[in-house]
């Protein structure tokens, strides 16, 4: 489903140049659900940015579903974007003088879809998410789960083929963050691609691999049934933090 090879990605502000991607190499099957961890600044976002062609590259190839992307315009890029992928945020990224039934419907206004339509169909993706009767709250009005699961309808609405999800139970209560990853579980499990960046250990564990980044290379691929000697690795040479509120699991 993905194909990223010797991805290089340098950032320039004025004179300074920080080369952040130095030559990332991955592939991601159809149905896989991975996690991306690795210390702050490390290059996360920004490799999700790429794959969710929010951002380009300097160097390399980055295939998604057999077609290259790479110098597209963003006529182009906003083609693939509605086609392919669906896009989960640590802040929700809602409209907030829009109600939740709205909010969802969104990606289907920008495809031109007529008001009534995308609202019904805005209304079954809020019903599966367990909030048709949040369909009029705006969304200052709905807990931080309620946000996010109203989030993932949004980013469900357009029938991606990938989901990717930057920090999704970064604001989240642990209860409500295991909700969350419950629904994205089951997501995965109706064939869709889950790519998920979190810094949280027993939230990685959840998904069937992490991709272990450092210092801008991909440092390790650890594949779940090997999560319990990675942690108890890490946990000796001190080179991953302990968890803040709550038990690891992996
Ligand atoms: P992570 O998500 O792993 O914390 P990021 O991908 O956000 O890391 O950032 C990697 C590095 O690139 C950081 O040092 C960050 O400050 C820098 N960076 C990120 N975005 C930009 C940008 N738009 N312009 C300049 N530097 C950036
Ligand atoms: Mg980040």
């Amino acid at each position: 489903m993905i194909s990223l090879k010797n991805i290089n990605k340098s950032y320039t502000t004025g004179s300074n140049s920080l080369h952040v991607l130095k030559g990332i190499n991955l592939g991601i099957e159809k149905g896989e659900l991975v996690s991306i961890m690795g210390s702050s600044g490390s290059g996360k976002s920004t490799l999700l940015n790429i794959l969710g062609i929010l951002d380009n590259y300097d160097q390399g190839e980055y295939f998604l579903d057999g077609t290259l992307m790479q110098n597209l315009n963003e006529k182009k890029a906003a083609y693939y974007r509605n086609k392919m992928l669906g896009f989960v945020f640590q802040s929700f990224n809602l409209i907030s003088f829009k109600n939740a039934m709205e909010n969802v419907a969104l990606p289907l206004y920008y495809q031109n879809v007529a008001r009534k339509k995308r609202n019904l169909i805005a209304m079954e993706y809020l019903d599966k998410m367990g909030l048709r009767e949040w369909a009029n709250h705006m969304p200052n009005e709905l807990s931080g789960g309620q946000k996010q699961r109203l989030a993932i309808a949004r980013a469900l609405i357009g029938q991606p083929k990938v989901i990717l999800a930057d920090e999704p139970t970064g604001a989240l209560d642990t209860t409500t963050s295991y909700e969350v990853m419950k629904i994205l579980k089951e997501i995965n499990e109706s064939g869709i691609t889950i790519i998920l960046v979190t810094h949280e250990h027993d939230i990685a564990a959840m998904t069937n691999r992490i991709i272990w980044l450092k210092d801008g290379i991909i440092e390790k691929n650890i594949y779940n049934g090997d999560l319990k000697a990675f942690r108890e690795e890490n946990l000796r040479s001190g080179g991953i933090p302990k968890p803040q509120n709550h038990e690891i699991m992996i």
